[in-house]
């Protein structure tokens, strides 16, 4: 197993151009004391869609570790894969996104959940985890309840794992994570301690896992929902994996994931207390903020840069649906506060600017056109080198925005 640093960080590069200037921001963090492993993280279905292969973002990022002379760890992650999906990423990777959601539910052998069961009588009454003040009242019910929703999936996670190992040579020197977050419902945490003993059977050497959480995590905007049970939540989340690391031996450096962990800036606070309070780890997924930084860059440098802007603003209004579509369940966008291609066409530097830029005192700032254009970056694809081009022409303005994105708006608040 390699070992998972403690905070980790993950950034996204779509168009394999910003890795140095995301790079950037974890070198000024560790000037200010604050220690983060970048992992660069492209799911299958970003490469799908931009028509990209794993191997391009690994050599974006060695470029970049090489460029600034970056000597600590970094890691390359296969974000959201399968059994299906995993092959192409198996010699670029170090670091495994284990996705189960579809395999919640599926129901297991009706004798491996009665198995599971009765080898684990310590799970069901009172539990008492350290960390949390009422135990966990967990009856027989929820045990096989748990089992039959998620056994299944923790078996599909193993046998993606004993995949990608062989496929390494029998080599386990990467970084496992599951995955559980494009899910309907929240797992509570005494679901997540049942989890974790399925996935402990399985021997999996997880380090760490992404569950769903309460509220909506929509793509590149705020968190929606109630902080203060989300806050309990994570808190609880905490205490149960610390729990089940003694209790099934899983591995010391397992930690929470909190997957599309951009922007959203009303949790970070009760994240950042809650991982200072406890001593935990903490890897957060970002991945579309950081393209968004390349439009709001173009936007910024004005002239034929802001006119590309607008062709990308008008084509995403256009393609809305099918654009929107695979993302239908971590995106609210209300269609009808999203400006015409024609206002659009018609607005300053400053006023694209402002509408995409996340600052919420703005009274320019528009959360739909944000999250358009967060899931619009296919259209940005489809460009071509015009995109490509535009990037390298506008590289000193656009790093700005990059950099300064990760750094103030999203390490700092988390971190410092
Ligand atoms: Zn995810």
């Amino acid at each position: 197993m390699k070992t998972c640093p403690k905070f980790t960080f993950g950034v996204g590069d779509r168009f394999a151009h910003g890795a140095k200037a995301q790079l950037q921001a974890f070198v000024s963090a560790k000037e200010l004391g604050i220690d983060i492993c970048p992992v660069w993280n492209k799911s299958n279905r970003e490469h799908d869609i931009i028509g990209s292969e794993p191997q391009t973002t690994r050599d974006a990022a060695d470029q970049a570790v090489k460029d600034l002379n970056w000597t600590s760890e970094y890691l390359l992650d296969a974000d959201h894969i399968n059994l299906g999906t995993v092959d192409r990423f198996v010699a670029p990777c170090d670091f495994f996104t284990l996705d189960v959601a579809d395999d919640i539910g599926e129901p297991a052998a009706p004798a491996d959940v009665e198995a599971f069961i009765a080898k684990h009588p310590e799970l069901i009454g009172s539990v008492k985890v350290e960390g949390i003040d009422a135990p966990l009242e967990i009856s027989k019910e929820l045990v096989e309840k748990t089992a039959n929703q998620f056994l299944k999936a923790t078996q599909k996670a193993k046998a993606i794992y004993d995949h990608i190992l062989a496929a390494k040579g029998g080599t386990d020197d990467f970084v496992t994570e599951v995955s559980m977050d494009e899910t309907d419902d929240p797992q509570v945490p005494a679901e997540m301690l049942i989890i974790l003993a399925a996935i402990a059977d399985q021997g999996i050497p997880i380090q760490t896992i992404a569950p769903k959480f309460t509220g909506r995590f929509n793509k590149g905007v705020d968190y929606v929902g109630d902080v203060a049970q989300f806050e309990q939540e994570f808190n609880d989340d905490l205490a149960v994996i610390a729990h089940a690391i003694k209790e099934y031996g899983l591995p010391e450096t397992l930690k929470l994931s909190v997957h599309s962990g951009s922007d959203k800036f009303s949790i970070y606070e009760p994240i950042k207390k809650a991982i200072a309070r406890t001593g935990a780890g903490l890897h957060i997924k970002t991945a579309g903020t950081n393209w968004l930084e390349e439009v709001i860059g173009l936007a910024t440098a004005g002239g034929d840069a802001l006119e590309l802007a607008k062709e990308i603003y008008a084509k995403a209004l256009e393609k809305k649906e099918a654009l929107c579509e695979p993302y239908a369940t971590v995106i609210d966008i209300d269609h009808s506060q999203l400006p015409s291609a024609e206002e659009v066409n018609g607005w300053t530097s400053e006023q694209y600017v402002s509408a995409l830029t996340h600052d919420q005192s703005n009274p320019g700032y528009n959360a739909n056109v944000r999250q358009l254009l967060h899931v619009g970056f296919k259209i940005a694809a489809q460009m071509g080198d015009k995109y490509l081009d535009a990037l390298k022409a506008n590289e000193a303005v656009i790093s700005k925005c990059v950099t300064g994105n990760l750094l103030d708006r999203h390490m700092k608040p988390l971190f410092a």
